[in-house]
């Protein structure tokens, strides 16, 4: 076996993870900020005690600092949402746990087929007209989308959830080498979370060209494509109710498994509500306390594909701990990108049966 050599770019990968400058993590560690800066840049390898001092300051296994190179996602077309409202510490944060998902998918695809990609591009049109053309690429028709997650991964893309370090950040997507990538935030509400996933899905399709995909036309846009995406023009004017009252949009939002704001928004958008009413339902909203705790809410979409390549793999007896292992990455960075399916993959205890209609297929490659 090879001696093990010390990985400056995981000690990088770690400090950002855990959202330390320099000058804190070689404050914590007990180190000057240039024996750090040396140790960063690769031109002197750390002592052993220093590794073991770096480990406990960032909360990293020493065997942590030893693996081969983690390979960076591109993130062609990162968006991130409330950009303005995140620092640049909380956003390196999120991306760090970015580091550690595409690390998994990248060991999935090894193991296992996937739905490949099949994202249309769709920049050169508004995009009202964008969600509809994507509906009609993707056979939806009008109905409303039973499960937002399953739809994104049936068509290739690579959902994870985020950490609970990253509260702040609702979602993100990116493209890494022709794979969509997708996060969301499990700490919000389920109807938050699949607008979160229609959004971002509009900034896959829409921003795709666009280095850091972030400004406040772009992200209007990724807004209006994931409220016309998760409630068609067509299907709305149908049978959303009219002049409602806030316990009729309650009860009408079960339709779409949208959040109650959201509905309001998308039928004042289409002339269902007047200014007038828009406002009195918002304020009314806003008094309910429905803005911060969504009233009747579903229950939460996680993924499919970490579903059943965590059951196939358990069945061949492949523990999320072995892939750790495998990728060098602690076991505890794995369990947070996985929706906490981990929970429900112990040995020994059954998993709910996948329905049989239910897509994405994932199957074993050899
Ligand atoms: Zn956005």
């Amino acid at each position: 076996m090879a001696a093990r050599q010390f990985n400056p770019s995981r000690l990088e990968t770690a400090r950002i993870r855990r959202g330390l400058t320099k000058l804190a993590l070689a404050d914590s560690a007990g180190i000057s900020s240039r024996m750090l800066a040396e140790y960063l840049s690769g031109s002197y390898d750390p002592p052993e005690p220093t590794v073991r001092r770096l480990g406990l300051a960032l909360d990293f296994p020493v065997q942590f600092f030893f693996g081969g190179d983690l390979e960076e996602p591109s993130l062609h077309g990162a968006s991130f949402r409330s950009l303005s409202t995140l620092s640049a510490r909380q956003r390196d944060q999120a991306f760090g746990s970015a580091i550690f998902a595409v690390s998994l998918s990248r060991w999935i695809e090894q193991h296992y087929r996937l739905p490949k990609p099949d994202l249309p591009r769709l920049s050169s049109q508004g995009p009202e007209a964008a969600a509809e053309a994507l509906r009609d690429e993707w056979g939806l028709g009008e109905r409303p989308i039973k499960n937002v997650v399953h739809l994104l991964e049936a068509h290739g893309v690579r959902v994870f959830s985020l950490a609970e370090e990253c509260a702040e950040v609702d979602a993100f997507s990116f493209w890494d080498r022709g794979t969509p990538y997708v996060f969301l935030n499990t700490w919000k509400s389920s109807e938050h979370s699949r607008m979160d996933a229609a959004h971002e899905l509009g900034h896959l399709v829409l921003h795709w060209a666009i280095e850091l995909a972030h400004s406040r036309e772009t992200e209007q846009e990724a807004q209006t494509f994931g409220s016309a995406f998760l409630m068609p023009r067509g299907n709305v004017l149908a049978d959303a109710p009219r002049h409602p009252q806030l316990r009729h949009l309650v009860a009408a939002k079960h339709r779409w498994n949208v959040s109650v704001a959201a509905l309001a928004y998308r039928m004042h958008k289409l002339g269902l509500l007047s200014d007038w009413q828009y406002r009195i339902l918002a304020i009314e909203i806003q008094q309910s306390g429905y803005r911060r705790v969504e009233p009747e809410t579903q229950p939460r979409e996680t993924s499919q594909v970490l579903e059943q390549v965590l059951r196939l793999s358990r069945d061949s007896g492949i523990s999320i701990n072995m892939i750790a292992d495998q990728l060098n990455i602690p076991v505890s960075e794995l369990n947070r990108v996985v929706f906490g399916l981990v929970l429900t993959s112990l040995p020994g205890t059954d998993l709910p049966l996948t329905r049989r209609r239910a897509r994405p297929d994932v199957k074993r490659i050899q």
